[in-house]
């Protein structure tokens, strides 16, 4: 996936602010952030979305979201993962990615 901009964040083509990384998954900074913590877990392997994500993939980002909880200090206050798919779910970048947000309130409805 040659045009993919987490393809080229993952192979460090374009700088990305690493918070957690290993063979199956790649986390850093988003942009933009929305929340004082705001950290997007996405697999090595490119895959779209959510709908092209195998069972051990899932598990990797399962564990990244439960290690990067912890690690970012919002295991105990709670936070939230998303992960937008297609047009109607406003997915932006076609590469699977699980936005994690904490470290403050977020509002109890989306959108
Ligand atoms: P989506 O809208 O697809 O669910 O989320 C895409 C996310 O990627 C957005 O929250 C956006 O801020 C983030 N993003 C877009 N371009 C870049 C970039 O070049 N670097 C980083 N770290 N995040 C990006
Ligand atoms: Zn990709």
């Amino acid at each position: 996936m040659s045009d993919c901009l987490f393809c080229k964040i993952i192979a460090g083509e374009i700088p990305g602010k690493t918070v957690f990384e290993n063979d199956k998954v790649y986390a850093f900074r988003d942009i933009n952030p929305q929340a004082p913590v705001h950290v997007l877990i996405v697999p090595r392997k490119h895959m779209d979305n959510i709908l092209e994500c195998d069972a051990e993939t899932a598990a990797a980002l399962t564990d990244a979201v439960q290690r990067i909880a912890e690690s970012e200090g919002v295991d105990k206050t709670g936070f939230r993962v998303v992960s937008n798919c297609g047009k109607h779910g406003a997915q932006s970048v076609n590469h699977l990615h699980i936005h994690l947000m904490g470290g403050k309130q977020l509002p109890e409805r989306m959108g």
